[in-house]
C-alpha cells in the first residue's frame, strides 16, 4: 500500500498522519477523485522514489509518519464530514499534522472546520485555478465548487491567500474583496512569489492549480497554470508554523502515466519536509 518513499510507519505515536478520504459525490462534472487516495499512494511506492525531501529532511528518519488509511464515506456527505472532522480533530489532539488525501474539494470544508475549533486564528493558503467560492453550485450548499464560500460565511480562517486563480466569475471576484481574500493570479504570478502568512497555516493543494501539462488527471482542465516547480518553491519560501494540509482533485481516470498522482505526492513531501524543517529549528 502506501509507502512514501518507506517512510511510512507501523506506530501508535506518530508526528505526521497520512489519510485517505476517497470521497467524490460533490463533483459537480466527472467523477474519479474518488480514486485519488489509492491513486497517491500507489506514486509514492519506495520502488519508485526514495523519503528525503529537497529541504534535506530524511521523512523516514526524522520524523514519524503514519498512514491511517481511508475514512469510510458511507451514508453520503454529512456522515462522512462529522466523520472526517472527528478524525482530524483526534489528529489534532494526538499533536501531529494530518496530510488528507482527497477526493473532491467538498472535503476540505469539514477539515478546515475541526481546524477552526482548535487552532485560533488560522490562516489558509489555497492552490487552485478556481476560487471554489460559488454560493452554490446546482444547487448545492456543500459542491466541490462551494467549500470556501462556507468557510469564509463562518469565519473559518483569518487570512486566506489564493494561488493560481485562472478561472474566476465576477460574483467570485465580488465575493473575495468583500471578504477580504487575497488572490495572487496567474496573469499576475511573478517570477519570485512570497507568500506571508502571521497565523498557524493550514495548506488546500487543488491539483488542477498546476498547469494541464504537469497535471493532466483533474476533471476540470484549467490551461494557463502553475509548475510543479513554482508550488515547491512557493512552499520552501513559506515561513510559517503549517498544522494540516490536503490534497485534492486528482483524478486517475484522466491522469497520464501517473503523472499528477506523483506530483501529488511530491508536492505532499515536500510540504511534509517543511513541517519538520520548521518544527526542528523551533
Ligand atoms: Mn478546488
Ligand atoms: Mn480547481
Amino acid at each position: 500500500m502506501s509507502d512514501f518513499g518507506g517512510a511510512v510507519k507501523k506506530s501508535s505515536n506518530y508526528d505526521l498522519a497520512v489519510i485517505g478520504v476517497p470521497f467524490d459525490e460533490k463533483s459537480s462534472y466527472l467523477r474519479g477523485a474518488a480514486k485519488g487516495p489509492a491513486a497517491i499512494r500507489e506514486a509514492s511506492t519506495e520502488a519508485m522514489i526514495n523519503p528525503c525531501t529537497e529541504l534535506g529532511v530524511d521523512l523516514a528518519l526524522d520524523t514519524v509518519l503514519k498512514d491511517l488509511g481511508d475514512i469510510s464515506i458511507k451514508g453520503g456527505f454529512f456522515r462522512l464530514a462529522s466523520r472526517l472532522e472527528e478524525k482530524i480533530t483526534e489528529i489534532i489532539n494526538a499533536k501531529a499534522v494530518p496530510f488528507v488525501l482527497g477526493g473532491d474539494h467538498s472535503i476540505s470544508y469539514p477539515v478546515v472546520k475541526a481546524f477552526a475549533k482548535k487552532i485560533k486564528p488560522l490562516d489558509i493558503l489555497h492552490f487552485d485555478a478556481h476560487p471554489d467560492m460559488y454560493d452554490e453550485y446546482n444547487g448545492d450548499l456543500y459542491s466541490h465548487a462551494c467549500p470556501f464560500a462556507r468557510i469564509l460565511e463562518e469565519g473559518l480562517a483569518r487570512h486566506i491567500v489564493q494561488v493560481g486563480i485562472r478561472a474566476a466569475n465576477p460574483a467570485q471576484r465580488k465575493k473575495a474583496e468583500k471578504f477580504g481574500v487575497k488572490w495572487i493570479e496567474m496573469k499576475d504570478l511573478l517570477e519570485k512569489t512570497s507568500l506571508e502568512f502571521s497565523n498557524p497555516l493550514y495548506i488546500s493543494f487543488d491539483v488542477d492549480a498546476l498547469d494541464p501539462a504537469f497535471a493532466p488527471g483533474v476533471s476540470h482542465c484549467e490551461p494557463g497554470g502553475l509548475s510543479t516547480r513554482q508550488v515547491i518553491n512557493m512552499i520552501h519560501n513559506l515561513n510559517a508554523e503549517i498544522v494540516g494540509m490536503d490534497v485534492v482533485e486528482v483524478n486517475p481516470y484522466k491522469d497520464i502515466s501517473g503523472i499528477t498522482a506523483s506530483a501529488a505526492v511530491k508536492v505532499t513531501m515536500e510540504v511534509m519536509g517543511k513541517v519538520v524543517q520548521i518544527g526542528s529549528s523551533q
